[in-house]
């Protein structure tokens, strides 16, 4: 381990790196990662965006990042399958929360968090992002563009495809609308994994459908299983560069009850493992895990899935960027 994962007491002066203490010590940063005062020479950004301005539903999601961070500190560093150590293929560090001067207002919050990830694009640090509600992903999406559009694979019970609803077209379940619109994600390029639940109507799943986008819903993923689901992301995402967005009602709620729209009949964790180990070798700019809402989440297991999802993504991320 190099020096950036040290810590030095102020007090005893004893330095140490905070992944090989006791899991229940120290101040909790995303999988104990060092607080970052710089984002110069970081290869990946821990990201937390504590907002859930644009739920339809059950709110809560705005705490995701807080608890998260507390779950997180279960991570350690070497992938058991793989035996790849994320920290050591690349410098990783948790850089904080978005602040919002306008949390009140969707749009200018919206803003603020694009400025933010602009940011870290400019500085060429992969964001690894959690949530929040899914509204986030498009001004993430947003901030870390360039000319050509990104590839996606979303994992989500909901295609979040959808119009406008209460007056808003920025609320959780429309970011990847709005990213087609603006040419920031290639719907020819886009999958979208375990969809499901019953709608009153079918102008998110059509709006998927017709731009392009293949979207495997979840009786399908049953049908094909998921090696051949794996195999599928991976020809329509291809060699260009891609994110990866996994909302936490992907997982079935046995598994994953902390969310504001949670929908029977979905993965198990183990099968949301799989599924992400299936996707090495892409070349992935960023991810994100979202809906985390820890007041539905008294046992914390849905924090804790969300923690280990994001263990699995960033190693695809250091795999990524130590390949370049
Ligand atoms: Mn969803
Ligand atoms: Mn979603």
């Amino acid at each position: 381990m190099t020096d950036h994962y040290r810590r030095r007491s102020p007090v005893s002066g004893r330095e140490f790196d905070p992944m090989d203490e006791p899991r229940f010590v120290e101040v909790p940063t995303f999988m104990r990662a060092p607080l970052a005062t710089t984002i110069d020479g970081l290869d990946v950004a821990l990201v937390g965006v504590p907002f859930d301005g644009g739920v339809t539903n059950r709110p809560g999601a705005r705490l995701g990042p807080r608890e998260i961070r507390v779950q997180s500190s279960m991570t350690r560093k070497i992938h058991p399958v793989t035996r790849m150590n994320p920290f050591e293929l690349c410098r990783v560090a948790d850089v904080g929360d978005v602040h919002f001067e306008d949390l009140y207002d969707l749009r200018k919050a919206h803003g603020e968090i694009e400025t933010f990830y602009r940011r870290l694009r400019e500085a060429g640090v992969a964001p690894l992002t959690v949530g929040g509600d899914h509204s986030i992903s498009y001004p993430i999406l947003r901030g870390i563009a360039t000319e050509a559009p990104l590839g996606l694979i979303q994992v989500d019970a909901h295609t979040d495809t959808w119009g406008e609803f209460q007056g808003s077209r920025r609320h959780h379940g429309a970011p990847f609308r709005r990213a087609v619109e603006d040419g920031l994600i290639d719907p020819r390029r886009t999958v979208q994994i375990g969809i499901r639940g019953a709608q009153n109507v079918t102008d998110g799943w059509d709006f998927s459908a017709d731009s392009g986008m293949r979207v495997l819903f979840m009786h399908e993923v049953a049908r094909i299983g998921l090696d051949e689901t794996i195999a599928e992301a991976r020809r329509v995402v291809g060699d260009g560069s891609a994110y990866v967005s996994f909302d936490i009602d992907a997982l079935d709620p046995a598994f994953a009850p902390g969310t504001g729209t949670p929908e029977i009949g979905g993965f198990t964790t183990l099968e949301a493992q799989t599924l992400l180990r299936g996707l090495r070798g892409l070349r992935l700019r960023g991810a994100d895990v979202v809906e985390v809402s820890p007041p539905f989440d008294p046992s914390g297991v849905t924090a804790l899935a969300g923690a280990s999802l994001m263990y699995e993504l960033l190693c695809l991320l250091a795999e990524t960027i130590a390949g370049r």
